[in-house]
């Protein structure tokens, strides 16, 4: 039994995504405790609750411990099953965190699978659903797997109601990627959403990339989306590039200008711009343990946040690799995943 201490680290609700998923791919039980200590409100919430639920349902596992508010859990995964998924949370909690969860898996089945998740798409401080689409998942379809998503309905945090749903096909063979290099920049995007909110908020958005990153015309996209429950505002800015497609997110909130929300992107893409850094800081952290899965591969990244430091540390109690951390340069790394 692999024991784990969820305050380590980052100490938040990484720590147990991750192991849920290692331990159905590895079919090594854990446990673990001190579960989101280092939160505000600690212990399982609706969204965990949901990931282990979701994980107890495609691996067959036994599970103790998983109700709202636990802070230790004990799981014993089963068998993988393939097949059509629906993982609803019934609050605003972020559905692609859940999905971070089961994807692992299901990439390892022996078939297709088809998840419906709802809850939320568009949450601060987790993949916004359109990270998951242009950046995350055509890694992995680069590495061998055949992912699609549809996105039916927005979930913006509180009001939640997002759905979208996930076609699997799993990988024949995993092919181990060096990332090195983003390449030549072959497009870029800034799109400012709204919903029941004014459209001018999306103007005024688009008006800082325009100035600060110098972007026009077809670059700048307005969208005033009716899927959606609540009010909620979104602005992201992709960089496609030959090898990777980089997405930066930020969300309006109540209370701060648009200007500043704008600016909170570009000062993170003007970061990425600046390094020969492939992948940016959250990619790098979600890509462990696909490239676990590989057993080899490497990718270059902007100084590793505490995210990534604490998944790499999960992924080495569970999978029989070693991935290092080598620094190119001020705030470049390379992250090395060798067996
Ligand atoms: P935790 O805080 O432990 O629940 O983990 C949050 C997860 O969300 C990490 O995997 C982050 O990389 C990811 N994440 C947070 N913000 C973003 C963002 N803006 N874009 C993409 N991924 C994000």
């Amino acid at each position: 039994m692999i024991k784990i201490d969820g305050s380590y680290g980052e100490g938040g609700g990484q720590i147990l995504r991750s192991s849920l998923a290692l331990s159905l791919i590895t079919g090594k039980p854990f446990e673990i405790n001190n579960i989101r200590t280092n939160r505000r409100k600690p212990g399982l919430m609706r969204q965990h609750l949901t990931c282990v639920n979701a994980a107890v349902e495609i691996g067959g596992a036994k599970c103790s411990g998983n109700i709202i508010g636990s802070t230790t859990l004990e799981f014993n995964p089963g068998e993988i099953e393939s097949g059509e998924y629906e993982f609803k949370i019934g609050t605003a909690g972020s559905a692609t965190l859940v999905l971070q969860s089961v994807l692992p898996a299901l990439l390892k089945a022996e078939g297709k699978s088809k998840i419906v998740l709802e809850g939320g798409t568009h949450n601060p401080m987790a993949p916004p659903f359109d990270f998951l689409a242009k950046s995350f998942i055509p890694v992995l379809n680069k590495m061998g797997a055949d992912i699609k998503v549809d996105l039916e309905n927005y979930g913006f945090y509180p009001a939640g109601g997002g759905r979208f749903t996930v076609e699997i096909t799993p990988f024949n063979t995993i092919t181990p990627l060096d990332l090195s290099e983003r390449g030549e920049i072959k497009g870029k995007r800034a799109v400012s959403i709204v919903t029941n909110l004014p459209d001018k908020i999306c103007d005024r958005e688009l008006n800082v990339i325009r100035k600060k990153l110098l972007f026009d015309g077809e670059d700048l996209i307005s969208q005033d989306v009716e899927n959606s429950k609540g009010p909620g505002n979104v602005l992201t800015v992709e960089i496609e590039s030959e090898n990777i497609t980089e997405v930066f997110t930020g969300f309006g909130i109540k209370g701060v200008k648009a200007e500043q929300v704008a600016n909170g992107v570009v000062k993170k893409v003007k970061r990425y711009l600046s390094k020969d850094a492939p992948v940016f800081e959250y990619l790098a952290d979600q890509l462990l343990i696909p490239f676990a899965m590989a057993g080899s591969g490497s990718f270059r990244t902007v100084k590793p946040t505490n995210h990534t430091i604490t998944n790499i540390d999960i992924i080495q109690k569970f999978l029989d690799v070693t991935i290092e951390i080598v620094e190119i340069n001020e705030d470049i790394f390379e992250i090395k995943v060798t067996r």
